[in-house]
């Protein structure tokens, strides 16, 4: 993945979140304030006006991941800069990132997360997807050689995410503003967890290319 590998997925991201804005924002409607879609929505239309020229890829990460933290609001906007930031300074200056670099900063991007909202798996939070994403990525991605399959990491990851986010529909929420609804907050997808996948799938998609 170069520096245009991750402006591409940036984009791809934007996109993803763009289409399916709608669904985002009704699932927080039932059990947050609905406004994961629009708040989203925003701050990666923001992240990819800030996409840099040229730049290496942890570079183009950390542009994305600033211009979320300012321009998205809600609990998710600094929570996903954090992710992309933490995931840029991982990748440092390499101009070329191989499939274990890209699993060390997936892992640095789901710790900054951890670090800053302080929920673990089963608060029914976006965490419950990127816990097993990571998971799966660096299972797939064990004794791959150096510059080994970095699509399929990617998509393992994808597909934990999906089961991680489904599996957010029968817990109830300790962690955000679905929790202030309490046992309410059963039976229904966390936001979260649903933009978590989007986001893993727009990297699957641009590392297949
Ligand atoms: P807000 O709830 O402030 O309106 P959003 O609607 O944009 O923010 O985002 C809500 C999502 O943020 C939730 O569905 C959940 O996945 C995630 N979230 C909320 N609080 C936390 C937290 N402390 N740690 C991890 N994720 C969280
Ligand atoms: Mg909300
Ligand atoms: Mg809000």
């Amino acid at each position: 993945m170069n520096g245009e590998d991750a402006a591409a997925w940036i984009r791809r991201a934007a996109e993803l979140v763009a289409a399916d804005a709608e669904r985002l924002t009704r699932l927080d409607a039932a059990i947050g304030d609905g406004d994961h879609g629009l708040n989203l929505d925003r701050g990666f239309t923001a992240a990819v006006a800030a996409l840099p020229e040229g730049a290496v890829p942890g570079k183009v990460l950390i542009a994305a991941g600033r211009a979320i933290v300012s321009k998205t609001g809600g609990a998710s906007g600094p929570l996903y800069g954090t992710a992309l930031r933490r995931a840029g300074k991982a990748l440092g200056d390499a101009e070329d990132v191989d499939a274990a670099a890209l699993g060390a900063a997936l892992r640095a991007a789901l710790e900054g997360v951890q670090e800053l909202g302080q929920a673990v798996e089963g608060d029914k939070t976006m965490v419950d997807a990127l816990v097993p994403a990571v998971a799966a990525y660096e299972a797939a991605c064990e004794g791959a050689l150096p510059g080994g399959d970095l699509a399929a990491c990617a998509r393992a990851a994808v597909e934990a995410a999906g089961k991680g986010a489904e599996a957010t529909v029968p817990m109830q929420a300790r962690k955000g503003r679905a929790s202030y609804l309490g046992a309410r907050s059963v039976d229904h997808l966390d936001p979260g967890a649903a933009s978590t996948v989007l986001i893993l799938r727009a990297l699957a998609d641009v590392v297949e290319g």
